[in-house]
Protein backbone atom coordinates (compact mmCIF):
# COMPACT_ATOMS: atom_id res chain seq x y z
CA UNK A 1 0.00 0.00 0.00
CA UNK A 2 1.18 3.16 -0.94
CA UNK A 3 0.80 5.92 1.64
CA UNK A 4 -1.57 9.10 0.28
CA UNK A 5 -0.26 12.17 0.57
CA UNK A 6 -2.77 15.25 -0.41
CA UNK A 7 -1.83 18.60 -0.41
CA UNK A 8 -0.42 21.84 -2.47
CA UNK A 9 2.84 23.61 -2.21
CA UNK A 10 3.44 26.92 -0.56
CA UNK A 11 3.74 28.60 -3.75
CA UNK A 12 3.79 28.01 -7.22
CA UNK A 13 7.35 28.80 -9.60
CA UNK A 14 5.56 28.47 -13.14
CA UNK A 15 2.31 27.63 -14.89
CA UNK A 16 1.64 25.52 -17.91
CA UNK A 17 -1.09 24.41 -19.76
CA UNK A 18 -0.95 20.70 -20.13
CA UNK A 19 2.32 19.25 -18.25
CA UNK A 20 3.38 15.63 -20.16
CA UNK A 21 5.68 13.63 -18.07
CA UNK A 22 7.83 12.01 -20.21
CA UNK A 23 9.47 11.50 -24.16
CA UNK A 24 8.91 8.56 -25.36
CA UNK A 25 6.03 7.46 -27.74
CA UNK A 26 3.05 8.31 -25.55
CA UNK A 27 4.63 11.46 -24.16
CA UNK A 28 5.28 12.92 -27.30
CA UNK A 29 1.87 11.84 -29.11
CA UNK A 30 -0.12 13.49 -26.57
CA UNK A 31 2.14 16.88 -26.72
CA UNK A 32 1.49 16.92 -30.53
CA UNK A 33 -2.43 16.18 -29.93
CA UNK A 34 -2.49 18.83 -27.09
CA UNK A 35 -0.29 21.82 -29.02
CA UNK A 36 -2.57 20.84 -31.82
CA UNK A 37 -6.08 21.61 -29.73
CA UNK A 38 -3.90 25.23 -28.93
CA UNK A 39 -2.44 24.46 -25.12
CA UNK A 40 0.70 25.47 -23.90
CA UNK A 41 2.42 22.11 -23.13
CA UNK A 42 5.86 21.02 -21.45
CA UNK A 43 7.16 18.06 -22.20
CA UNK A 44 9.05 16.69 -18.59
CA UNK A 45 12.20 14.30 -18.80
CA UNK A 46 14.11 12.69 -16.20
CA UNK A 47 16.97 11.33 -18.13
CA UNK A 48 19.51 13.79 -19.60
CA UNK A 49 18.16 12.60 -23.59
CA UNK A 50 14.37 12.25 -24.69
CA UNK A 51 12.92 8.86 -25.41
CA UNK A 52 12.83 5.87 -22.77
CA UNK A 53 11.99 2.13 -24.27
CA UNK A 54 11.12 4.20 -26.87
CA UNK A 55 14.08 4.80 -28.86
CA UNK A 56 15.84 1.99 -27.91
CA UNK A 57 12.81 -0.44 -28.80
CA UNK A 58 12.38 -2.38 -32.71
CA UNK A 59 9.43 -0.08 -33.80
CA UNK A 60 7.02 -2.72 -34.19
CA UNK A 61 3.44 -1.19 -34.84
CA UNK A 62 0.80 -3.18 -34.91
CA UNK A 63 -2.20 -2.29 -37.19
CA UNK A 64 -5.07 -3.98 -39.73
CA UNK A 65 -4.55 -1.01 -42.27
CA UNK A 66 -3.21 2.45 -42.45
CA UNK A 67 -2.77 4.95 -44.96
CA UNK A 68 0.25 2.55 -46.39
CA UNK A 69 -2.30 -0.50 -46.65
CA UNK A 70 1.30 -2.58 -46.60
CA UNK A 71 -0.97 -5.87 -46.39
CA UNK A 72 -3.16 -5.27 -49.38
CA UNK A 73 0.01 -4.48 -51.43
CA UNK A 74 2.12 -7.30 -49.91
CA UNK A 75 -0.71 -10.09 -50.79
CA UNK A 76 -0.58 -10.81 -47.27
CA UNK A 77 -3.99 -11.56 -46.35
CA UNK A 78 -7.30 -10.36 -44.64
CA UNK A 79 -7.42 -8.46 -41.16
CA UNK A 80 -9.53 -6.68 -39.13
CA UNK A 81 -10.01 -4.79 -36.13
CA UNK A 82 -11.97 -7.19 -34.85
CA UNK A 83 -9.69 -10.10 -35.52
CA UNK A 84 -6.70 -7.79 -33.80
CA UNK A 85 -8.93 -7.22 -30.98
CA UNK A 86 -9.48 -11.03 -30.59
CA UNK A 87 -5.97 -11.92 -30.75
CA UNK A 88 -5.06 -8.99 -27.87
CA UNK A 89 -7.58 -10.64 -25.58
CA UNK A 90 -6.63 -13.82 -26.09
CA UNK A 91 -2.67 -13.13 -25.91
CA UNK A 92 -3.30 -11.65 -22.96
CA UNK A 93 -5.32 -14.37 -21.22
CA UNK A 94 -8.78 -12.87 -21.33
CA UNK A 95 -7.70 -10.99 -18.73
CA UNK A 96 -7.35 -7.41 -20.91
CA UNK A 97 -10.59 -4.65 -20.21
CA UNK A 98 -12.02 -4.95 -23.45
CA UNK A 99 -13.26 -1.33 -23.80
CA UNK A 100 -9.77 -0.57 -23.53
CA UNK A 101 -8.71 -2.32 -26.25
CA UNK A 102 -11.24 -1.75 -28.44
CA UNK A 103 -10.12 1.76 -28.26
CA UNK A 104 -6.36 0.90 -29.81
CA UNK A 105 -7.73 -1.92 -32.23
CA UNK A 106 -10.21 0.44 -34.29
CA UNK A 107 -7.24 3.57 -33.54
CA UNK A 108 -4.68 1.41 -35.05
CA UNK A 109 -4.10 2.63 -38.31
CA UNK A 110 -4.26 6.62 -37.08
CA UNK A 111 -1.22 5.57 -35.06
CA UNK A 112 0.67 4.23 -38.22
CA UNK A 113 -0.37 7.54 -40.25
CA UNK A 114 0.82 9.83 -37.30
CA UNK A 115 3.97 8.26 -37.97
CA UNK A 116 3.61 8.59 -41.49
CA UNK A 117 2.91 12.33 -41.71
CA UNK A 118 5.80 12.97 -39.18
CA UNK A 119 8.22 11.14 -41.49
CA UNK A 120 8.82 7.86 -40.82
CA UNK A 121 9.58 5.51 -43.50
CA UNK A 122 8.61 2.23 -43.37
CA UNK A 123 9.78 -1.15 -44.78
CA UNK A 124 8.16 -2.51 -47.58
CA UNK A 125 7.22 -5.95 -45.21
CA UNK A 126 4.65 -6.72 -42.60
CA UNK A 127 5.38 -9.76 -40.20
CA UNK A 128 3.16 -12.00 -38.43
CA UNK A 129 4.52 -11.81 -34.89
CA UNK A 130 3.44 -14.20 -32.17
CA UNK A 131 0.44 -14.69 -31.02
CA UNK A 132 -1.20 -12.58 -33.93
CA UNK A 133 -3.30 -14.19 -36.51
CA UNK A 134 -2.47 -11.87 -39.42
CA UNK A 135 0.28 -9.72 -40.83
CA UNK A 136 -0.33 -6.68 -39.11
CA UNK A 137 3.07 -5.54 -37.52
CA UNK A 138 4.29 -2.07 -39.51
CA UNK A 139 8.81 -1.61 -39.16
CA UNK A 140 11.03 0.37 -40.09
CA UNK A 141 14.03 -0.49 -41.82
CA UNK A 142 16.50 -1.82 -39.70
CA UNK A 143 13.88 -2.13 -36.88
CA UNK A 144 14.91 0.99 -35.41
CA UNK A 145 12.14 2.54 -32.66
CA UNK A 146 14.49 5.65 -32.51
CA UNK A 147 13.50 6.05 -36.41
CA UNK A 148 10.04 6.50 -35.29
CA UNK A 149 10.41 8.29 -32.32
CA UNK A 150 13.13 11.03 -33.79
CA UNK A 151 10.51 12.41 -36.34
CA UNK A 152 7.55 12.01 -33.73
CA UNK A 153 9.81 13.89 -31.53
CA UNK A 154 10.70 16.42 -34.40
CA UNK A 155 6.95 17.10 -34.77
CA UNK A 156 6.12 17.87 -31.25
CA UNK A 157 8.93 20.20 -31.21
CA UNK A 158 7.91 21.75 -34.48
CA UNK A 159 4.21 22.56 -32.86
CA UNK A 160 5.52 24.46 -30.11
CA UNK A 161 5.76 21.64 -27.45
CA UNK A 162 8.96 22.67 -24.66
CA UNK A 163 10.79 19.48 -24.15
CA UNK A 164 12.77 20.02 -20.57
CA UNK A 165 15.36 17.26 -20.38
CA UNK A 166 17.24 16.69 -16.85
CA UNK A 167 14.03 17.28 -15.33
CA UNK A 168 12.18 14.60 -12.51
CA UNK A 169 9.07 14.60 -11.29
CA UNK A 170 9.09 14.08 -7.52
CA UNK A 171 5.37 14.65 -6.62
CA UNK A 172 1.59 14.91 -7.96
CA UNK A 173 0.05 17.99 -6.06
CA UNK A 174 -3.73 17.25 -5.33
CA UNK A 175 -5.28 19.18 -2.66
CA UNK A 176 -7.57 16.52 -1.60
CA UNK A 177 -9.41 12.73 -2.84
CA UNK A 178 -11.75 14.73 -4.31
CA UNK A 179 -9.92 17.90 -6.23
CA UNK A 180 -8.32 17.87 -9.13
CA UNK A 181 -4.83 17.45 -9.70
CA UNK A 182 -3.19 20.98 -9.67
CA UNK A 183 0.67 20.75 -10.44
CA UNK A 184 4.11 18.83 -10.36
CA UNK A 185 6.89 19.42 -7.85
CA UNK A 186 10.28 18.82 -10.14
CA UNK A 187 13.91 18.44 -9.24
CA UNK A 188 15.50 20.47 -12.24
CA UNK A 189 19.33 20.91 -12.26
CA UNK A 190 19.56 20.43 -8.30
CA UNK A 191 16.68 22.80 -7.94
CA UNK A 192 13.00 22.07 -6.89
CA UNK A 193 10.43 23.95 -9.33
CA UNK A 194 6.46 23.67 -7.95
CA UNK A 195 4.99 23.92 -11.71
CA UNK A 196 0.83 24.51 -12.06
CA UNK A 197 -0.80 23.17 -14.95
CA UNK A 198 -3.67 25.35 -15.88
CA UNK A 199 -5.19 22.70 -17.59
CA UNK A 200 -4.06 19.09 -17.11
CA UNK A 201 -1.20 16.47 -16.38
CA UNK A 202 -0.59 13.22 -18.52
CA UNK A 203 1.34 10.93 -16.90
CA UNK A 204 3.29 8.80 -19.21
CA UNK A 205 6.53 7.64 -17.58
CA UNK A 206 6.73 4.05 -19.04
CA UNK A 207 7.06 0.74 -16.84
CA UNK A 208 9.18 -0.31 -14.28
CA UNK A 209 10.98 -3.74 -15.36
CA UNK A 210 14.48 -1.42 -14.05
CA UNK A 211 13.32 -1.25 -10.42
CA UNK A 212 13.92 -4.73 -9.54
CA UNK A 213 12.63 -4.14 -6.00
CA UNK A 214 9.44 -3.10 -7.01
CA UNK A 215 9.31 -5.52 -9.48
CA UNK A 216 9.75 -8.36 -7.30
CA UNK A 217 7.25 -6.80 -4.89
CA UNK A 218 4.69 -8.30 -7.99
CA UNK A 219 6.46 -10.97 -8.87
CA UNK A 220 9.30 -12.00 -6.43
CA UNK A 221 11.10 -14.68 -9.15
CA UNK A 222 12.47 -11.84 -11.10
CA UNK A 223 15.29 -11.27 -9.00
CA UNK A 224 18.45 -9.35 -10.35
CA UNK A 225 19.88 -12.51 -11.28
CA UNK A 226 17.44 -11.83 -14.65
CA UNK A 227 18.85 -9.26 -17.45
CA UNK A 228 16.63 -6.56 -18.55
CA UNK A 229 15.96 -5.06 -22.20
CA UNK A 230 14.81 -1.32 -20.70
CA UNK A 231 16.84 1.70 -20.34
CA UNK A 232 17.84 2.54 -17.15
CA UNK A 233 14.70 4.99 -16.15
CA UNK A 234 12.11 2.30 -16.62
CA UNK A 235 11.70 2.71 -12.54
CA UNK A 236 8.11 3.47 -12.80
CA UNK A 237 7.93 6.10 -9.43
CA UNK A 238 5.52 8.40 -11.15
CA UNK A 239 2.89 5.01 -10.83
CA UNK A 240 3.55 5.73 -7.06
CA UNK A 241 3.44 9.02 -7.59
CA UNK A 242 -0.26 8.65 -8.82
CA UNK A 243 -0.91 5.94 -6.64
CA UNK A 244 -0.19 8.62 -3.65
CA UNK A 245 -3.11 10.96 -4.50
CA UNK A 246 -5.64 8.33 -5.03
CA UNK A 247 -5.01 6.58 -8.35
CA UNK A 248 -5.70 2.64 -8.75
CA UNK A 249 -3.42 -0.04 -10.25
CA UNK A 250 -4.15 -3.06 -12.17
CA UNK A 251 -2.61 -6.00 -13.10
CA UNK A 252 1.36 -5.54 -11.74
CA UNK A 253 2.50 -8.88 -11.48
CA UNK A 254 2.18 -9.50 -14.84
CA UNK A 255 5.57 -8.74 -16.26
CA UNK A 256 6.87 -10.18 -19.68
CA UNK A 257 9.95 -11.68 -20.67
CA UNK A 258 11.18 -11.30 -24.22
CA UNK A 259 12.50 -14.64 -25.35
CA UNK A 260 15.18 -14.30 -28.27
CA UNK A 261 16.94 -11.93 -26.75
CA UNK A 262 21.07 -11.56 -26.70
CA UNK A 263 21.17 -14.46 -24.09
CA UNK A 264 24.64 -12.69 -22.80
CA UNK A 265 23.61 -9.02 -22.09
CA UNK A 266 19.62 -9.43 -22.66
CA UNK A 267 19.92 -6.34 -25.34
CA UNK A 268 17.61 -6.49 -27.94
CA UNK A 269 19.66 -6.17 -30.69
CA UNK A 270 18.88 -5.90 -34.18
CA UNK A 271 19.60 -9.50 -34.69
CA UNK A 272 17.15 -10.84 -31.87
CA UNK A 273 14.34 -8.34 -33.11
CA UNK A 274 14.92 -10.08 -36.62
CA UNK A 275 14.87 -13.75 -34.84
CA UNK A 276 11.59 -12.83 -33.05
CA UNK A 277 10.30 -11.41 -36.34
CA UNK A 278 11.08 -14.29 -38.42
CA UNK A 279 8.31 -16.84 -36.91
CA UNK A 280 5.60 -15.66 -39.04
CA UNK A 281 7.53 -16.60 -42.09
CA UNK A 282 8.48 -19.91 -40.71
CA UNK A 283 11.70 -19.91 -38.75
CA UNK A 284 12.17 -22.41 -36.10
CA UNK A 285 12.94 -22.52 -32.87
CA UNK A 286 15.59 -25.23 -31.32
CA UNK A 287 17.31 -26.53 -28.30
CA UNK A 288 20.61 -26.91 -27.93
CA UNK A 289 20.59 -30.34 -29.58
CA UNK A 290 18.20 -28.98 -32.75
CA UNK A 291 15.04 -29.96 -31.25
CA UNK A 292 12.29 -28.45 -31.66
CA UNK A 293 10.68 -27.36 -28.00
CA UNK A 294 7.86 -24.54 -28.67
CA UNK A 295 5.13 -23.79 -30.99
CA UNK A 296 7.02 -20.62 -32.33
CA UNK A 297 4.09 -18.40 -32.54
CA UNK A 298 2.79 -18.78 -29.34
CA UNK A 299 2.84 -15.99 -27.07
CA UNK A 300 5.48 -14.13 -25.50
CA UNK A 301 4.61 -16.08 -22.12
CA UNK A 302 4.16 -19.44 -23.98
CA UNK A 303 7.86 -19.50 -25.62
CA UNK A 304 9.51 -18.10 -22.55
CA UNK A 305 8.21 -20.41 -20.23
CA UNK A 306 9.33 -23.38 -22.41
CA UNK A 307 12.84 -21.73 -22.69
CA UNK A 308 13.27 -21.19 -18.61
CA UNK A 309 10.84 -24.10 -17.23
CA UNK A 310 11.24 -26.46 -20.29
CA UNK A 311 14.73 -26.55 -21.83
CA UNK A 312 15.89 -25.21 -18.56
CA UNK A 313 19.84 -24.37 -20.09
CA UNK A 314 20.86 -21.16 -21.98
CA UNK A 315 20.75 -20.57 -24.97
CA UNK A 316 18.46 -21.78 -27.65
CA UNK A 317 18.06 -20.77 -31.26
CA UNK A 318 16.15 -19.36 -34.08
CA UNK A 319 16.89 -21.63 -37.04
CA UNK A 320 16.04 -19.52 -40.59
CA UNK A 321 17.66 -18.97 -44.28
CA UNK A 322 18.41 -15.82 -46.59
CA UNK A 323 14.54 -16.38 -48.01
CA UNK A 324 13.31 -15.45 -45.05
CA UNK A 325 15.85 -12.63 -44.20
CA UNK A 326 14.41 -11.31 -47.34
CA UNK A 327 11.06 -11.47 -46.59
CA UNK A 328 11.51 -9.60 -43.54
CA UNK A 329 13.14 -6.95 -45.80
CA UNK A 330 16.65 -7.16 -44.25
CA UNK A 331 19.36 -5.55 -45.69
CA UNK A 332 22.01 -7.92 -46.13
CA UNK A 333 24.81 -5.53 -44.51
CA UNK A 334 23.26 -6.10 -41.17
CA UNK A 335 23.28 -9.92 -41.59
CA UNK A 336 26.95 -9.83 -42.70
CA UNK A 337 27.57 -7.37 -39.59
CA UNK A 338 25.89 -9.97 -37.29
CA UNK A 339 27.96 -13.13 -38.95
CA UNK A 340 30.78 -10.86 -38.35
CA UNK A 341 30.69 -10.19 -34.30
CA UNK A 342 29.41 -14.32 -34.14
CA UNK A 343 25.74 -13.21 -33.17
CA UNK A 344 24.72 -15.41 -36.66
CA UNK A 345 26.17 -18.54 -37.11
CA UNK A 346 25.64 -19.06 -41.27
CA UNK A 347 26.46 -21.87 -43.26
CA UNK A 348 25.92 -23.14 -46.88
CA UNK A 349 23.55 -26.35 -45.66
CA UNK A 350 21.52 -27.45 -42.71
CA UNK A 351 23.88 -30.33 -42.33
CA UNK A 352 26.89 -27.48 -42.15
CA UNK A 353 25.33 -25.75 -39.40
CA UNK A 354 24.20 -28.47 -37.14
CA UNK A 355 27.84 -29.12 -37.59
CA UNK A 356 28.59 -25.66 -36.53
CA UNK A 357 26.04 -25.11 -33.49
CA UNK A 358 27.35 -28.59 -32.17
CA UNK A 359 23.29 -29.86 -33.27
CA UNK A 360 22.69 -33.21 -33.66
CA UNK A 361 18.80 -33.29 -33.74
CA UNK A 362 18.98 -30.15 -36.33
CA UNK A 363 18.83 -32.02 -39.63
CA UNK A 364 16.49 -34.06 -38.82
CA UNK A 365 14.13 -31.34 -37.38
CA UNK A 366 14.67 -29.04 -40.24
CA UNK A 367 13.27 -32.12 -42.46
CA UNK A 368 10.33 -32.50 -40.14
CA UNK A 369 9.11 -29.12 -39.85
CA UNK A 370 9.64 -28.64 -43.81
CA UNK A 371 7.04 -31.52 -44.21
CA UNK A 372 4.81 -29.97 -41.72
CA UNK A 373 4.61 -27.08 -43.91
CA UNK A 374 3.82 -28.78 -47.23
CA UNK A 375 1.11 -31.02 -44.64
CA UNK A 376 0.01 -27.48 -43.67
CA UNK A 377 -0.18 -29.16 -40.29
CA UNK A 378 1.79 -28.83 -37.29
CA UNK A 379 1.19 -32.39 -35.58
CA UNK A 380 4.13 -32.01 -32.30
CA UNK A 381 3.15 -28.23 -31.37
CA UNK A 382 0.08 -26.87 -33.20
CA UNK A 383 1.56 -24.09 -34.64
CA UNK A 384 -1.01 -22.52 -37.43
CA UNK A 385 1.29 -22.98 -40.40
CA UNK A 386 0.28 -20.77 -43.26
CA UNK A 387 1.15 -20.22 -47.17
CA UNK A 388 3.45 -17.45 -45.91
CA UNK A 389 5.66 -20.06 -43.85
CA UNK A 390 8.81 -20.75 -46.22
CA UNK A 391 10.45 -24.21 -45.91
CA UNK A 392 13.99 -24.26 -44.95
CA UNK A 393 15.09 -25.89 -48.64
CA UNK A 394 17.33 -23.11 -49.76
CA UNK A 395 20.52 -21.38 -47.90
CA UNK A 396 22.21 -19.98 -46.79
CA UNK A 397 20.83 -20.92 -43.45
CA UNK A 398 21.75 -19.29 -40.30
CA UNK A 399 21.43 -19.68 -36.75
CA UNK A 400 20.69 -16.90 -34.04
CA UNK A 401 21.15 -17.60 -30.15
CA UNK A 402 18.74 -16.33 -27.74
CA UNK A 403 17.38 -16.66 -24.22
CA UNK A 404 14.75 -14.70 -22.21
CA UNK A 405 15.43 -11.17 -20.46
CA UNK A 406 12.52 -8.94 -18.68
CA UNK A 407 10.79 -6.72 -21.13
CA UNK A 408 7.67 -5.02 -20.47
CA UNK A 409 5.09 -4.35 -17.44
CA UNK A 410 1.47 -5.54 -18.62
CA UNK A 411 0.37 -3.48 -15.56
CA UNK A 412 -0.09 -0.07 -14.16
CA UNK A 413 -1.86 2.41 -13.77
CA UNK A 414 -5.81 2.09 -14.18
CA UNK A 415 -7.29 4.31 -16.81
CA UNK A 416 -10.17 4.31 -19.05
CA UNK A 417 -10.92 5.02 -22.79
CA UNK A 418 -10.98 8.26 -22.59
CA UNK A 419 -7.21 8.04 -21.27
CA UNK A 420 -8.55 8.95 -17.46
CA UNK A 421 -6.64 8.11 -14.28
CA UNK A 422 -9.24 6.19 -12.31
CA UNK A 423 -9.25 5.85 -8.45
CA UNK A 424 -9.87 3.21 -6.46
CA UNK A 425 -13.35 3.65 -6.34
CA UNK A 426 -13.00 3.71 -10.67
CA UNK A 427 -13.92 7.16 -10.60
CA UNK A 428 -11.70 9.17 -12.71
CA UNK A 429 -9.31 11.75 -11.07
CA UNK A 430 -9.97 15.42 -12.41
CA UNK A 431 -7.45 16.66 -14.58
CA UNK A 432 -5.09 13.66 -14.68
CA UNK A 433 -4.65 11.34 -17.59
CA UNK A 434 -2.26 8.51 -18.39
CA UNK A 435 -1.04 6.69 -21.59
CA UNK A 436 1.59 4.45 -22.56
CA UNK A 437 3.78 1.60 -20.44
CA UNK A 438 2.61 3.05 -17.24
CA UNK A 439 -1.07 2.01 -17.44
CA UNK A 440 -2.67 -1.29 -17.41
CA UNK A 441 -5.39 -3.20 -18.75
CA UNK A 442 -4.81 -3.19 -22.25
CA UNK A 443 -2.32 -6.35 -22.75
CA UNK A 444 -3.78 -8.42 -19.52
CA UNK A 445 -1.71 -11.33 -18.51
CA UNK A 446 0.75 -10.93 -21.69
CA UNK A 447 1.43 -8.42 -24.57
CA UNK A 448 1.66 -9.38 -28.02
CA UNK A 449 4.67 -7.98 -30.03
CA UNK A 450 3.81 -4.75 -31.87
CA UNK A 451 1.09 -3.54 -29.40
CA UNK A 452 2.52 -1.40 -26.96
CA UNK A 453 3.36 1.30 -29.70
CA UNK A 454 -0.17 0.98 -30.54
CA UNK A 455 -1.17 1.84 -27.05
CA UNK A 456 1.27 4.37 -26.71
CA UNK A 457 0.09 6.07 -29.77
CA UNK A 458 -3.69 5.57 -29.44
CA UNK A 459 -3.69 6.39 -25.88
CA UNK A 460 -1.28 9.18 -25.60
CA UNK A 461 -2.54 11.61 -28.53
CA UNK A 462 -6.33 10.59 -26.49
CA UNK A 463 -4.39 11.46 -23.59
CA UNK A 464 -3.18 14.57 -25.80
CA UNK A 465 -6.57 15.53 -27.21
CA UNK A 466 -8.67 15.37 -23.52
CA UNK A 467 -5.69 17.00 -21.34
CA UNK A 468 -5.90 20.06 -23.94
CA UNK A 469 -9.77 20.67 -23.78
CA UNK A 470 -9.96 21.13 -19.66
C1 LIG B 1 14.41 -3.08 -26.32
C2 LIG B 1 12.93 -2.89 -26.48
C3 LIG B 1 12.32 -3.19 -27.69
C4 LIG B 1 10.93 -3.00 -27.83
N1 LIG B 1 10.36 -3.22 -29.05
C5 LIG B 1 9.02 -3.01 -29.19
C6 LIG B 1 8.40 -3.16 -30.46
O1 LIG B 1 9.04 -3.45 -31.47
N2 LIG B 1 7.06 -2.97 -30.54
C7 LIG B 1 6.29 -2.63 -29.45
O2 LIG B 1 5.08 -2.47 -29.58
N3 LIG B 1 6.88 -2.45 -28.24
C8 LIG B 1 8.21 -2.61 -28.10
N4 LIG B 1 8.78 -2.41 -26.88
C9 LIG B 1 7.97 -1.83 -25.80
C10 LIG B 1 7.77 -0.35 -26.09
O3 LIG B 1 8.91 0.16 -26.73
C11 LIG B 1 7.53 0.44 -24.82
O4 LIG B 1 6.46 -0.12 -24.12
C12 LIG B 1 7.20 1.89 -25.17
O5 LIG B 1 8.27 2.48 -25.89
C13 LIG B 1 6.93 2.69 -23.91
O6 LIG B 1 6.70 4.00 -24.29
P1 LIG B 1 6.26 5.06 -23.21
O7 LIG B 1 6.11 6.34 -23.93
O8 LIG B 1 5.13 4.53 -22.44
O9 LIG B 1 7.51 5.08 -22.20
P2 LIG B 1 9.05 5.37 -22.49
O10 LIG B 1 9.37 5.40 -23.92
O11 LIG B 1 9.83 4.45 -21.62
O12 LIG B 1 9.19 6.88 -21.98
C14 LIG B 1 8.95 7.21 -20.64
C15 LIG B 1 9.88 8.35 -20.27
O13 LIG B 1 9.47 8.86 -19.00
C16 LIG B 1 10.63 9.24 -18.30
N5 LIG B 1 10.33 9.31 -16.86
C17 LIG B 1 10.06 8.28 -16.01
N6 LIG B 1 9.88 8.75 -14.77
C18 LIG B 1 10.03 10.09 -14.83
C19 LIG B 1 9.99 11.13 -13.85
N7 LIG B 1 9.80 10.86 -12.56
N8 LIG B 1 10.18 12.41 -14.25
C20 LIG B 1 10.43 12.70 -15.58
N9 LIG B 1 10.53 11.74 -16.52
C21 LIG B 1 10.32 10.45 -16.15
C22 LIG B 1 11.61 8.14 -18.63
O14 LIG B 1 12.95 8.54 -18.40
C23 LIG B 1 11.32 7.89 -20.11
O15 LIG B 1 12.15 8.64 -20.95
C24 LIG B 1 10.16 -2.57 -26.73
C25 LIG B 1 10.78 -2.28 -25.50
C26 LIG B 1 12.15 -2.44 -25.37
C27 LIG B 1 12.81 -2.11 -24.07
Amino acid sequence: MTEKTFGLPERWDETTDVAVIGSGYAGLAAAIQARDAGAAVVILEKMPHYGGNSIISGGGCCSYDSKLHLRQKLGLGEDSWQLHMQDTIRGGGDQSVPELVEVMVKHAPEAIDLFVDAGVAFAETLPRMGGHSAHRSHLTIGNKGIAMAEPLRDMALRKGAELRLKTAVKRIWRENETAPVAGLELEQEGKTVQLKVRRAVVIASGGFAQDVDFRMRFNPNLTDAYNCSNHKGATGECIRFAQAIGADVLHMKYIQLFPTANPETGNLDKHALDAYSSTGFGSLNVDKAGRRFVNELGGRDEVSDAQILGVKEKPTYTILNQAIYDALAVPTSIVEAGIRIGRIVAADSIEELAEKLHMPELSATVERHNGYLAAGEDPEFHKAISSHMIPLTTGPYYGIAQWPTIHFCMGGLRFDPSAHVLDTAGKPILRLYAAGECCGGVHGANRLAGNAITECMVYGAIAGRNAAKE
